[in-house]
């Protein structure tokens, strides 16, 4: 099998069987090459149904919940998106093949620089990265039509409720460093409706209105 025919097939398997419907989804869960955003040695791997190490004892999600959060943002195409936690970049690519703009930030300059490399190279233009604590949100280009979170916290980080455009959508892991609830929460004037999706396990969200130290 090629690295094609394995992508169709976590296609038909994990997003599409797992119950994935939004179109744009499956459309760029389709395009993006994921065994490009994990070293070599694990590339075989890349289309499985879990998630896999990256550099700093990172992970790139499993692609059911990187189909999973994305389709929780009900993108339409044209949208401005905010990520927090770029790790591979490989999630910010999905976003980047459906919104217009993704701005993402990631703590870890190492990985920073190797994503936004990466993402260069496959010709993401519209995807801005930079080093920096993602709690905080990026003032400079708020509101958002999206924000989603892949990592996880204590709390729904304050500015990034106040950087969500109205009729936005925020996606975000909140419980404990071990177990969190992926919450689903949409702005309506100023009010915010929040959803429980479901339960999962993330390396833990770090900075201001994150968890304060490793
Ligand atoms: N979305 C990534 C997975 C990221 S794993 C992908 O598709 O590969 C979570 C990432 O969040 C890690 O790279 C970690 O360094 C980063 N992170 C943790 N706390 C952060 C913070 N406060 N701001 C920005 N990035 C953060």
């Amino acid at each position: 099998m090629d690295f094609a025919d394995m992508k169709n097939k976590m296609l038909e398997e994990q997003i599409r069987g797992k119950g994935i419907k939004d179109e744009f989804v499956l459309a760029a869960m389709s395009k993006v090459p994921r065994h490009r955003f994990v070293e070599e040695s694990l590339q075989e791997q890349a289309y499985n149904d879990y998630p896999l190490p990256i550099f700093g004892g990172q992970t790139i999600s499993q692609p059911y919940m990187v189909a999973l959060m994305t389709e929780c943002l009900q993108l339409k195409g044209g949208e401005k998106v905010l990520e927090v936690g770029t790790g591979s970049g490989y999630q910010a690519a999905i976003l980047a093949e459906i919104a217009d703009k993704v701005y993402s930030i990631e703590r870890d300059p190492h990985l920073a620089r190797a994503a936004c490399e990466l993402l260069n190279e496959l010709n993401y233009v519209n995807v801005i990265i930079k080093v920096g604590d993602g709690t905080l949100g990026w003032r400079e280009f708020a509101p958002f039509d999206g924000i989603i979170v892949t990592a996880g916290s204590p709390v729904v980080p304050q500015p990034l409720q106040e950087q969500l455009r109205d009729g936005g959508r925020l996606v975000v892991p909140v419980g404990s460093s071990s177990f969190q609830n992926l919450m689903c929460i949409e702005r309506k004037g100023s009010k915010l409706k929040s959803q429980e999706v479901c339960g999962c396990t993330f390396v833990p969200l770090i900075g201001n209105h994150g968890w304060k130290q490793e």
